[in-house]
């Protein structure tokens, strides 16, 4: 048989989908996988039945239906303070995960450079190298997690295509301020790249802390795609709805990388999603609320039970080190401390080095989320008292 494709070669499967295959199998508490178990807003998930009543059942206009659209178009003025044109700079996706893989489809040639930061979304890369482009990867130290100015200045040069932010970030729960945005926007200027930043936990943000989204920045309107989904703010992640918002000319090329690649994003999740872009504020604030309770009930779990969590300023997850619970549980690395860790107390977690490139950096630490209900999470601190006690 001839050889496979040598692209599909270069990167593995998703860890975080495979930690929840485990998981589903041990029957355990899935903290790996970003998705919550708690049930949609009653609402929004009769937006979704009444669409498929009234029969918006077939191909949806394939850049996304025109309702959605100028919802999209009314929530990014008033959220994150940018006038676009629905009809011209707006692409509706499979999600966010199409979005970036079509807009980098769009834009890349071969050659072409792409930063990211690391610690990393585990798709990011896959997708730059799916794309044809060479990641290079800047450091986010921990526990604040910021970047050195210096290394992110070097990792510019003519070959440069653009940079990937995630704002607020996960996995670190980094949230992007603004002299930092706009230290990034100069230096995409000066170098003439592109800003493609996913900003899908603009809502799950906390202490007070703004969303800021670099498209709004002076000069950067027309650099920025600005990627995003109802998945996480809605708690709807299997409806695959999102978008990407750019300039015309850079829309009219990932319409035609999405066209080719889906079509189009389910048509009655798609008016379901209109429905939830045009809830109030109130809506906002109490999925707010809901995460500021459960970041404090993890962290102060993983606290006593012996983990080193970061506290997250942003999204739904929790980076702990886990190089003394290494040590007791007689393991070597993240993933044996993974897989032990699920046999102990069927707790689910990502091992950290599926965050990073260079996978030693990851070794001395997970990944938790607290995107679950409090009974899962009590059910979560039943297992995980069981490391004290060994
Ligand atoms: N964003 C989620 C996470 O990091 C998962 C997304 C997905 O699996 N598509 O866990």
């Amino acid at each position: 048989m001839k050889k496979l494709s040598l692209i599909t070669e270069t990167f593995t499967e998703s860890v975080i989908r495979e930690m929840t295959r485990i998981c589903d199998a041990v029957k355990g508490y899935n903290l790996s996988q970003g998705f919550p178990d708690f049930p949609a807003e009653e609402i929004i998930k009769k937006a979704a039945i009444n669409a498929i009543t009234k029969d918006y059942n077939q191909y949806p206009v394939t850049f996304g239906e025109p309702n959605l659209r100028l919802a999209i178009a009314d929530k990014f003025l008033w959220y994150n303070g940018v006038k676009i044109n629905p009809d011209t700079d707006i692409t509706v996706t499979c999600g966010a995960t199409e979005a970036m893989i079509a807009t980098l489809k769009a834009v890349i040639n071969p050659g072409d450079e792409v930063i990211i930061f690391e610690p990393f979304y585990e798709n990011y890369g896959p997708d730059a190298i799916l794309s044809g482009a060479k990641p290079r990867y800047v450091t986010l130290y921990s526990p604040d997690w910021h970047y050195n100015p210096k290394e992110l200045r070097s990792a510019f040069n003519s070959k440069t295509k653009a940079i990937i932010i995630n704002t607020p970030n996960n996995p670190t729960g980094k949230v992007f301020s603004k002299q930092e945005l706009q230290e990034i926007a100069e230096l995409c200027m000066r170098w003439d790249c592109l800003a493609i930043t996913d900003e899908i936990y603009e809502h799950i943000i906390y202490d007070g802390a703004k969303h800021i989204s670099i498209a709004a920045l002076p000069g950067m309107r027309n650099r920025s795609i600005t990627i995003n989904s109802i998945s996480k703010t809605y708690s709807v992640t299997g409806w695959r709805v999102g978008w990407a918002i750019a300039s015309t000319d850079i829309t009219s090329r990932i319409r035609k990388v999405h066209d080719f690649l889906t079509v189009g994003a389910p048509t009655p999740f798609q008016e379901a999603a209109a429905f939830a872009l045009r809830l109030p504020k109130s809506y906002y604030e109490k999925l707010q609320k809901r995460y500021v309770d459960s970041r404090k009930f993890l962290y102060d779990l993983l606290l006593e039970t012996g983990f080193g969590p970061c506290f997250p300023k942003g999204a739904y997850y929790i980076i702990a080190e886990i190089e003394s619970l290494k040590r007791k549980l007689k393991v070597r690395d993240d993933f044996s401390f993974s897989r032990k860790l699920i046999e102990l107390t069927r707790v689910a977690t990502v091992p950290g080095s599926s965050f990073y490139a260079d996978k030693r950096k990851g070794r001395n630490q997970v990944r938790f989320c607290f995107c679950k209900c409090k009974d899962t999470l009590l059910k979560v601190s039943k297992g995980l008292r069981k490391l004290k006690k060994l």
